[in-house]
């Protein structure tokens, strides 16, 4: 079976490099692991792939190859992530030794409210219902965010990061078996006419093998590539964006040209957390990505987890209790700190850390783990739950011959997010991550709506350096809320039991947030329930489709991984 689609998918990446001009042969089952010296790429389609290592090869930087293995996304992962979304990226320059993170995270249009996600009777609207459609969609702020950040780092011209995606949506790509298996299995995407002329050509399902062009994608990427951002956030392209949303055949929202034209790219302040002589930093909000993994760890410094086995139950137990405790924090306290005060010092603070981890007993689950008082402070907020999800998303980390290094995690939301195109491409879901209720017992919750709100993510792009301030990893997961769970697990493989970053990436996914815990499907997981059930956890077993592609920085090369459980690879020199 492995077989059949081993060499058939092999055929089409032959053909797909024979249609992209290039001459590349590439078996994705031979380049889950890399190791090269000079410029890297790890990313979850092979063509986002060749794209990227192309522009490294040509001496682009960083920041130049993620435009290119962006757009080139866009078109052929496009369940996952586009510039109809958002994204977090984050940044090493190696000339400065300066680490950077970038919020391109959608916003909430001027028509969004605390209450828009209530239904007449005050109770929340049902999830997957308004998750369709108008009402979730944010305003991308993909194309803005690339922008920024190629205006400070970007070596190649900008014009040039789009030719790859121009040329495969013109020329066409063959779908790969994920994009097939997930468009056979959708029941919304075929009802909404437009996506559906797109994806159901004759009223079924493009299958593995088809070749697929967008000449519609490729006439916008033309326009942003020529004129630059503003072609996407000015003009005929943010006119059929917000026509697209507010006429909506499900749930029309409004959305304006003005919410479109008003978008900004912000730079954050990065969150930063020691382990192990270690500094691992990411994402701070409207990410909770940055603070749940600088938390977790900065828990787990208070134990020695290279004593036991890899993933023993013994060690797993530990993560787990880290893991829900810095969980618990982040549900109350973190939101768009634009609109709410976020103690991110005082939650990251290495002393109330040391508190939190006295929490945990290495023999025995925790109950009703609660959130902690950062900074002495008392806050006012609420709990927002979580939903759950993860078959979107897409994560990719790219290393430049120059030493620069860009880990980013892009998303639409849940798999072909609003289920709404545009001009050739998908709006996404996003604004599904804010809070559904606005008030929790008379108390206001961080994550409510509001107008050019972003909504809390829990994506994760992490980089990690040693002690001399060297890189010394770049890794990231889509995921839904187990994003910082599963970029966690290959963080701790690397870093306590010294595996090949390839491996930590495949060991199998165990994730706790407020719930009870996961652990993946099918995988030597399920083998750990009997005993974390006697200590006292809630266990279940789920599928759990992480998409980790990592980098790990030796003293004179590089090694890399890509996530088996979907189409990555990594490609460098
Ligand atoms: N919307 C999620 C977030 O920003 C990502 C979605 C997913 O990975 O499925 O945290």
């Amino acid at each position: 079976m492995r077989q059949r689609k081993l060499s058939q998918f092999t055929f089409l990446l032959v053909m797909t490099a024979f249609l992209s001009a290039c001459d590349d042969t590439i078996d994705i089952y031979d380049h889950r692991r890399g190791d090269a010296e000079n410029y890297m790429i790890a990313v979850a389609h092979p063509l986002a792939a060749i794209a990227g290592r192309d522009i490294l090869a040509q001496g682009g930087s960083a920041v130049d190859a993620t435009i290119a293995a962006e757009m080139v996304l866009t078109l052929v992962e496009p369940q996952s992530s586009g510039i109809g979304g958002g994204a977090f990226l984050v940044h090493h320059d190696a000339s400065k030794s300066e680490f950077e993170t970038y919020d391109g995270r959608e916003m909430a249009p001027a028509s969004a409210h605390p209450e828009m996600f209530l239904k007449d009777d005050g109770t929340p609207m049902d999830w997957p219902g308004v998750a369709l459609g108008g009402h979730a969609v944010g305003v991308p702020g993909l194309i803005r965010m690339l922008a920024m950040a190629h205006a400070e780092h970007g070596v190649m011209a900008w014009e040039d990061l789009f030719q790859p995606a121009i040329k495969l949506a013109e020329n066409g790509f063959y779908v790969t078996p994920r994009l097939a298996g997930l468009l056979a299995n959708d029941t919304e995407l075929r009802t909404v006419p437009g996506t559906r002329e797109y994806f159901y050509p004759n009223g079924e399902p493009l299958e593995e093998g088809d070749l697929l062009k967008n000449p519609a994608l490729a006439k916008v990427l033309r326009q942003v590539a020529s004129t630059g951002p503003n072609a996407f956030y000015a003009g005929e392209i943010a006119k059929g964006i917000a026509q697209a949303v507010s006429n909506a055949l499900v749930n029309p929202t409004p959305m304006t040209p003005g919410d479109l034209a008003g978008y900004v790219a912000k730079k954050r302040p990065p969150v930063c957390a020691t382990y192990r002589m270690h500094r691992v930093c990411g994402m701070g909000p409207p990410s909770s990505g940055g603070i749940l993994v600088a938390q977790t760890l900065g828990i787990l410094d208070h134990f020695d987890l290279s004593q036991y086995e890899p993933f023993s139950v013994e060690a797993v137990h530990l993560i787990i209790g880290a893991s829900q405790l810095a969980f618990a924090d982040r549900n109350f306290y973190v939101a768009d700190s634009d609109f709410i005060p976020v103690p991110v010092a005082a939650l990251v603070d290495p002393n109330y850390l040391a508190e939190r981890a006295s929490h945990i007993d290495p023999d025995k689950a925790m109950q009703n783990v609660r959130p902690g008082r950062p900074g002495r402070s008392a806050w006012n907020w609420r709990a927002s739950p979580e939903t759950e999800k993860g078959l979107s998303t897409t994560h990719f980390s790219v290393r430049d011959q120059y030493g620069n290094i860009a880990s980013m995690t892009a998303s639409i939301e849940r798999a072909y997010g609003s289920k709404h195109m545009t001009q050739g491409f998908l709006l996404n879901n996003q604004l599904t991550d804010f809070s559904f209720k606005p008030t929790h017992m008379g108390h206001p919750v961080a994550n409510a709506a509001a107008p050019q709100k972003r909504p809390r993510s829990t994506m994760s792009p992490t980089i990690v350096y040693d002690a001399d301030r060297e890189p010394v990893l770049a890794i990231g997961s889509p995921g839904g809320s187990r994003i910082a769970g599963y970029t966690l697990k290959a963080i701790i493989g690397v870093l306590d039991w010294d595996m090949h970053v390839a491996d930590a990436i495949a060991t199998p996914n165990i994730v706790s947030g407020g719930g009870p815990v996961t652990l993946e499907k099918d995988s030597d997981a399920e083998a750990l329930k009997p005993a974390l059930e006697a200590m006292g956890h809630k266990v279940r077993i789920r599928p759990m489709t992480s998409g980790l592609h990592g980098i790990h920085f030796h003293k004179d090369h590089m090694t890399g991984g890509a996530d088996p459980r979907r189409e990555g690879i990594v490609l460098g020199d």
